[in-house]
């Protein structure tokens, strides 16, 4: 038998726990571990609350977490409550799937005020991460500002612009619903450094913005290049780009009192964020590009702001004795190769880039890559081993039928409309399990 532990159960962890079933079939053991007692990483804590069809792809990691073969270890924290060394002890494979749960800083002056968040942080709070529940961002000012040309700055901008009412149907958890309900925010500036060429913001993302019944998005003309130049953009980028036309030509949005103007400011860099204790304003430095890069134009400007959200990438939280890669803000490999017996996949391995799907090719090829360094099984203990060391060390660890427990009481929590209401506090989960919380 061989035995291979995963660290992480997003999709990289759920991909690379399936190749490695069709490559070994019933000759192989997973323990897929995760530090929280739910499994499915970003598809719970980050894929957006009213994006339920997404969330959906959770199904096929659930055929794969109920075969014999994989077992779901939850609220089990590699690094500090077991570690490297010991999973390389009892697995004949450790693979790092761990993501990239880190915001990454924005390095400027005054990011440290209050009410200055990264994305990891404030998608988390609204999607009832444990770590960011308790966020308590105030939406009490007229302006928030989000940093950032990526899908994550449009499901933030389309967060704090919905009406209640555009939140049937989700499952955003009720402390987030309720402080939206009553946000004086009316006006969402979204910053790009570089022009509408460039941004990384897919079609369907930026057209929901335009039939949400609050929201005014808005594009200077002036900032678009001309028209022919979109021939050249690869088809899904020109459909974008399509719809900030749009939005310049101001064809899409509501027009209603209650409107929420969402502004594109393009060729804006943020230079620093200013206020006593908490945001009160952010100056920013006009850009132009030279060779596709921004490059400041000394022309700068303040915009009053309560609230910022950096939507500027995430980096992969460290493990004592796995070598990082500092300037990629990830674990050091060679195509998910970090030492023998040890590599990385997903977010973990190549960056915060790219979609769901993206981590399946990457799990394939780990899986090929450990078949190819270790064509037997070394007599490792696997699972047996791990259930000595968890008996000895008192880790009471979760089950997938535990889970099933906490997802059941989740969705008889829900409220009208929802799916389910999310436990935001690991103690509520793990009693929702039914076990011991002390
Ligand atoms: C806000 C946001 C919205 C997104 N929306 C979409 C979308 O709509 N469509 C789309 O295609 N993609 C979307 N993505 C991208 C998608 O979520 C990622 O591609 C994918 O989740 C990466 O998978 P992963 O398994 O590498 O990491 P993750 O999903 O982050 O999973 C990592 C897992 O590792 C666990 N873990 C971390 N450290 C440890 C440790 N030390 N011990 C044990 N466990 C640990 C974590 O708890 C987590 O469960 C979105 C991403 C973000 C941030």
């Amino acid at each position: 038998m061989r035995h291979i532990a995963i660290v992480g159960s997003g999709p990289a962890g759920y991909y690379t726990a399936e190749a490695a079933i069709k490559q070994w079939g019933d000759q192989v053991h997973i323990d897929v571990f995760d530090r929280l007692p739910v499994p499915f990483g970003l598809i719970r804590t980050g894929v957006a609350p009213d994006h339920q069809s997404i969330k959906g792809v959770s199904k096929r990691y659930e055929a794969t977490a109920g075969t014999d073969n994989v077992r779901f270890v939850g609220n089990v924290t590699i690094g500090k409550d077991v570690t490297i060394a010991e999973l390389q002890d009892l697995y004949d494979a450790v693979i790092l799937a761990t993501g990239a749960p880190n915001d990454r800083p924005l390095g400027l002056p005054g990011e440290q005020l209050a009410n200055v968040f990264g994305s990891a942080a404030f998608v988390g709070w609204y999607n009832g991460h444990p770590m960011f529940a308790d966020l308590d961002p105030a939406l009490s000012h007229d302006t928030a500002v989000i940093i950032g040309n990526g899908n994550v700055a449009l499901d933030v901008a389309r967060i704090l612009a919905k009406a209640q009412s555009e939140f049937h149907g989700s499952d955003i958890v009720s402390h987030a619903l309720s402080a939206l309900d009553g946000s004086r925010i009316r006006r969402i500036v979204i910053l790009g450094r570089r022009g509408p060429h460039q941004i990384a913001m897919t079609p369907k993302e930026l057209g929901e913005l335009a039939h949400l019944t609050r929201a005014r998005p808005q594009v200077d003309p002036a900032d678009l290049p001309d028209a022919a130049l979109d021939e050249a953009l690869d088809p899904g980028l020109r459909k974008s780009v399509n719809h900030l036309r749009a939005f310049a030509a101001a064809t899409g949005g509501a027009d209603t009192d209650d409107a929420i103007d969402i502004e594109f400011d393009f060729f804006a860099a943020p230079r620093a964020i200013i206020g006593e204790d908490r945001v009160e304003e952010i100056e920013v430095e006009r850009t132009r590009l030279e060779d596709g890069k921004a490059v400041g134009t000394g022309e700068t400007y303040r915009i009053p702001a309560g609230l910022v959200v950096a939507c500027i990438g995430y980096q992969t939280s460290r493990i004592p004795d796995v070598p990082f890669d500092d300037r990629n803000g990830r674990f050091a490999n060679e195509d998910g190769r970090i030492a023998p017996g040890l590599y990385c996949v997903g977010w973990a391995r190549r960056g915060p880039t790219g979609t769901i799907g993206t981590n399946r090719p990457d799990g394939f090829s780990i899986i090929e890559k450990i078949a190819e360094d270790m064509p037997e099984p070394a007599g490792k203990p696997g699972r047996a081993g791990f259930e000595a060391l968890a008996q000895a060390r008192a880790i009471d660890y979760v089950k997938f039928t535990d889970w099933k427990k906490i997802e059941q009481a989740e969705i008889a929590n829900a409220r009208d409309g929802s799916p389910r209401e999310k436990f935001v506090a690991v103690d509520r989960m793990i009693e929702a399990a039914g076990k011991d919380i002390s």
